[in-house]
């Protein structure tokens, strides 16, 4: 897929105030600093469409954008923030799983990991409530250029083996590095073929 436009809509925290839900959608999560913005403005060609949602204060939004005129690509909030309050956390899990059961065109999730570093427990929650939410998802490792190709494999395997644990079906894994523009294509063709899927649906 080529990203032709790239539009910034809205960010809410409301989730009745969201756009028409009237395109697929795909959101993307993960540990604040995680590289989440680097990869969406990598996606849609822009330097600074995604700001980074690690700055202490600033208020949890869903953020959406929209691409070609066609789907919705939403940035989520990074979760753990462990400088936030322990009120603001709880605010934003009950915001996060209605706007997970709610948003009816919400055809996939991409939660971020670091391939750096071995699973971490909060994002391994994460996923199995995914899994209770029967929400789909796909892995995306990130930063992989800051290690070398045999430590990528390890890693993605030692991720691979701890999701075999819990799931029989593996989701789909992307490599990506944003600083090498590594995987770009794969995760835009990956939600092109679902939207190809969903071009018959009426959300
Ligand atoms: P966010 O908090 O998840 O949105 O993370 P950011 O996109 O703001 O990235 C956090 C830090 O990691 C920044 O200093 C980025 O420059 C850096 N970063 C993000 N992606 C990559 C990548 O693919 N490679 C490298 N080397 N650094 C990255």
């Amino acid at each position: 897929m080529i990203v032709r436009t790239a539009t910034f809509l809205q960010s809410n925290t409301k989730i009745d105030k969201l756009p028409t839900a009237n395109k697929p959608e795909y959101a993307f999560i993960g540990r604040s600093n995680v590289g989440k913005s680097s990869l969406i403005n990598m996606l849609t060609n822009k330097r600074q469409l995604a700001k980074t949602s690690s700055t202490p204060g600033k208020t949890i939004t869903i953020n959406h954008f929209l691409i070609n005129e066609e789907w919705y690509l939403v940035d989520l909030p990074g979760y753990g923030f462990a400088q936030r309050s322990k009120k603001d956390r709880e605010a934003w899990k009950v915001m996060l799983d209605n706007y997970i059961k709610g948003r009816k065109n919400l055809i996939s999730m991409f939660v971020l990991v670091d391939s750096r570093i071995e699973p971490q427990k909060i994002d391994l929650e994460f996923i199995s409530h995914l899994g209770e939410l029967q929400m789909p998802f796909g892995i995306i490792f990130t930063k992989v250029d800051k290690i070398k190709e045999g430590e990528l494999q390890r890693n993605v395997q030692v991720y691979k083996d701890k999701l075999a644990e819990e799931w029989e079906e593996l989701p789909p894994i992307f490599i990506t590095s944003s600083e090498k523009e590594i995987g770009k294509d794969d995760v835009l063709n990956y939600i092109e073929h679902l939207n190809d899927e969903m071009r018959e649906v009426r959300f």
